[in-house]
């Protein structure tokens, strides 16, 4: 593949003067969908950070403004309040597709507007990367294993996904925009890549979205029991955010389609999950059974053989790093100053 990046301005990039000309970097831009989320905020970061100009698309359905706020009045932010299931009109370099609810209480809260959101939301901006040329990344997901017959999961695993389930409006909305992003590089000769994103953690996840990270250490602080659906034997992998930022940067920048799973290969029950809450947070945190949902995975790791060969990146943040982290900001937003609850 040929580079495809179009000069916009005629920015380079130099941090202090110090890299010698020939190494130095153009300044590309740069949208990043769902760049007011928990992940996309922190890639936005990075990128403002090395140098180039980012435009963030987000109908702010789960993202916040003040994730991103620290960049007002940056001249290379930008944030337009748009939903991707409208077609939308720019000129850029390179497309991060995060615009997607992530978690299941949130994509289960309309799956109609998830599916839409994953298969006319990706289709829009794989036409507007066909259009002006730009490269493609798009955030898929571990979920498009289902509950995998395989483990760990492979790439070239194809799944064991439900089509009919309370899950499959974000599984199979993922499988089809994967889908969507092969047939227009095959047809249409869009550089795209493709990410699987197994389970992520870090500052700026939402704080009630469900998720067993954020709901464990939300609890906790509130000293309130741990609720472990099922009895807590299912498996996840827990990665860092900013190992996920990094890997998709590596993945944008490098010359390989994909897919690649991203994660952390750490595995942990749900019981040992609530163990290392308790010992970062509170020793006499207490747990509490609930039901299960359906269709629940069982076990999930990632393969990341791939990615360590390939894009010569693998997650440095082990789970007792990350979650102080974590929990640091969690305590700020839900006690701010005080110590009673905020919100
Ligand atoms: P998030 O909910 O924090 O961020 C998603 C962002 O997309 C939000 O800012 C939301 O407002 C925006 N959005 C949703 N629908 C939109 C629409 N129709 N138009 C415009 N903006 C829209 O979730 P996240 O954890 O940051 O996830 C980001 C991406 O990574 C998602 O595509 C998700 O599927 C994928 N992913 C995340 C994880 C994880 O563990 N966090 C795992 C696998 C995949
Ligand atoms: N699209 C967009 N911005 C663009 C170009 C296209 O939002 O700059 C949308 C367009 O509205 C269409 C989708 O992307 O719904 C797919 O575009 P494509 O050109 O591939 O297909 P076509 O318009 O021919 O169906
Ligand atoms: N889970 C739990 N308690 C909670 C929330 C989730 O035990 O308060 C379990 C859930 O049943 C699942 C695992 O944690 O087995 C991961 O759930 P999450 O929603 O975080 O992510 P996903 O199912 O998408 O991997």
């Amino acid at each position: 593949e040929k580079a495809p990046y179009r000069m916009q301005q005629s920015a380079v990039i130099s941090p202090g003067g110090k890299i010698p000309l020939g190494l130095q970097r153009k300044a590309l831009r740069i949208v990043v969908t769902g760049g007011a989320g928990f992940v996309g905020s922190h890639l936005v970061d990075r990128l403002i950070e090395r140098g180039d100009s980012v435009i963030v698309v987000d109908n702010f359905f789960t993202g916040r403004k003040e994730n991103v706020q620290h960049h007002f009045g940056n001249p290379r932010f930008e944030m337009i309040r748009h939903d991707v299931v409208e077609p939308l009109m720019l000129e850029v370099d390179q497309i991060y597709h995060l615009a997607c609810p992530a978690s299941p209480v949130h994509y289960k809260f309309n799956p109609v507007k998830t599916i839409k959101t994953n298969v006319v939301g990706t289709l829009n901006m794989l036409g507007l990367a066909k259009r002006i040329g730009a490269r493609f990344l798009l955030t898929s997901t571990s979920e498009v294993y289902g509950d995998p017959l395989e483990h760990p999961q492979k790439e070239t695993y194809w799944g064991n996904v439900n089509p009919i389930g309370v899950r499959s409006c974000y599984d199979e909305g993922k499988r089809t925009a994967e889908t969507l992003a092969m047939d227009y590089h095959r047809g249409a000769g869009v550089q795209v890549r493709i990410a699987r994103i197994f389970n992520t953690y870090g500052p700026r996840m939402c704080i009630d979205d469900g998720r067993v990270v954020s709901n464990f250490v939300a609890q906790a602080l509130r000293k309130e029991p741990m609720t472990v659906y099922g009895d807590g034997k299912q498996t996840r992998s827990f990665q860092y955010v900013a190992d996920l930022v990094e890997g998709l940067m590596r993945l944008m920048d490098g010359e390989h389609v994909g897919p690649f799973n991203l994660g952390n290969p750490g595995e942990f029950t749900m019981l040992e999950l609530a163990e290392v809450v308790k010992e970062v947070i509170d020793p006499s945190a207490t747990i509490e059974y609930k039901e299960n949902t359906s269709d629940d995975p069982h076990k999930r790791k990632p393969d990341i053989s791939k990615a360590k060969e390939l894009l010569g990146w693998e997650p440095k943040v082990p789970l007792k790093e990350g979650l102080p982290k974590m929990v640091e900001d969690f305590r700020k937003r839900i006690f701010g100053d005080h110590e009673e609850e905020k919100e």
